[in-house]
């Protein structure tokens, strides 16, 4: 569980399950791969993604992270 605290001053948390702050993201190769899977627990998914995105929920920004923590961000997305 963390906190991220958007631009625009949104206390974000990822504490409660389910919740509308983080998504995560594959990418059409890692799909590609996972689906030569005989079966894929639903719970080892957040293991494979290639993206853990975050988005705010009051401006809509997206937080995109590539590493396995949250640490930085490595993208930060404004709609326009
Ligand atoms: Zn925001």
């Amino acid at each position: 569980m963390a906190h991220l605290v958007c631009k625009c001053g949104y206390d974000m948390w990822n504490g409660e399950s389910p919740n509308d702050i983080e998504f995560w993201a594959f990418s059409d190769k890692t799909m590609d791969e996972l689906s030569y899977e005989d079966s894929i627990p639903f719970l080892s998914l957040p293991n494979k993604y290639d993206y853990n995105v975050w988005r705010c929920p009051k401006c809509k920004r997206l937080y995109v992270f590539d590493e396995k923590g949250y640490v930085q961000p490595k993208y930060v997305y404004r709609p326009e």
